[in-house]
């Protein structure tokens, strides 16, 4: 595998990649011309922090943002999802664009908003470890910064905008979708199961945090109080804990240790559901009616 850039950024993107100490000419004030253009014209994919923050900001669940503010896409070819901002039915205006004031979470404003128009670019060389992050213009008609003769680089840029936490939370979740691209058809298609627990993991903190507490998760894995009891309270260790799981279910970086003896219940449970499910089919078969409508797997 190449170098070359690997996460996919909408946009006229300049073809230039841009490190930390490159400089861009660009300046973005309340009073420009062009002031909450980019809002109006809004395509937001959205990063696990960025929903965290979001929520929070909003007095919601993840759940709940994610119905009100989201809409779902696929990353890439398997099926991979993703999150975007929700605009407008009839127009791409951001939903949190206040028409007098601009945007109306901008304390908590996601971390492509604060990039803009600075696109980040990850990507893993086939011999490292470790990503790499880089980064390009996106030079888009309606934006007016460019024509300001402020020049400063990338990094002063991203200390202003404040990125650096939310790079610093999401990076591992990019790490996750580059090691899955990387891994390429050896490890084949994920499963549907595996892309709802990526999803549930990522963007849905309030529904994983409601996995930990469950059975499905108590029973199969040791965590120590100590180490269990910051997730259920604290945001950020909660997250932290989905990508580290995340690592040990979809790539087996076991880091999590496992209650003795329950990787072979949960075989046996398995192998009990799957033969009542044959049971099932055959006799839906003998009816000749579907059995996906009767079975919750
Ligand atoms: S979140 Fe704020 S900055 Fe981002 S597109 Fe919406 S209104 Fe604009
Ligand atoms: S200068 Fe660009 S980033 Fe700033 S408000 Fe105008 S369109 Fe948006």
């Amino acid at each position: 595998m190449s170098d070359k850039p690997e996460i996919p950024v909408s946009g006229p993107i300049q073809p230039r990649q841009l490190e930390l100490e490159s400089k861009i000419r660009f300046n973005c004030y309340p009073g420009i011309s062009c002031f909450n253009a980019c809002c109006r014209q809004a395509d937001i994919t959205l990063a696990p922090y960025d929903i965290l923050r979001l929520s929070r900001r909003l007095g919601m669940t993840t759940g709940e943002f994610l119905k009100a503010h989201t809409v779902p896409f696929e990353m890439d070819s398997h099926g991979m999802p993703g999150v975007k901002m929700r605009t407008r039915d009839e127009q791409p205006v951001c939903l949190l664009l206040d028409e007098k004031t601009g945007c109306s979470v901008y304390s908590d404003r996601p971390s492509a908003c604060r990039y803009y128009p600075v696109a980040l670019m990850s990507s893993r060389r086939a011999d490292e470890y470790v990503d790499r992050q880089h980064f390009a213009l996106v030079q888009e008609e309606h934006c007016m910064g460019h024509q300001e003769q402020r020049e400063l680089t990338v990094a002063e840029y991203r200390a202003e905008q404040q990125v650096e936490p939310f790079d610093e939370l999401n990076r591992e979740y990019y790490q996750l979708i580059l090691k899955k691209k990387s891994a390429g058809p050896a490890v084949g298609k994920p499963s549907p199961t595996s892309f709802q627990f990526f999803f549930m993991a990522c963007y849905d903190i309030d529904r994983f945090r409601e996995f930990l507490r469950s059975p499905s998760f108590r029973n199969v894995y040791a965590l120590a109080d100590e180490e269990f009891a910051p997730l259920l309270d604290d945001d950020i260790a909660c997250l932290r804990f989905a990508y580290r799981l995340l690592r040990q279910v979809l790539f087996g970086e076991a880091s999590i240790p496992q209650v003795a003896g329950a990787f072979e219940k949960r075989m046996a449970e398995r192998g009990e559901v799957l033969a009542k499910r044959r049971e099932m089919e055959i006799e839906q078969a003998k009816q000749n009616v579907p059995f996906e409508r009767y079975i919750d797997d």
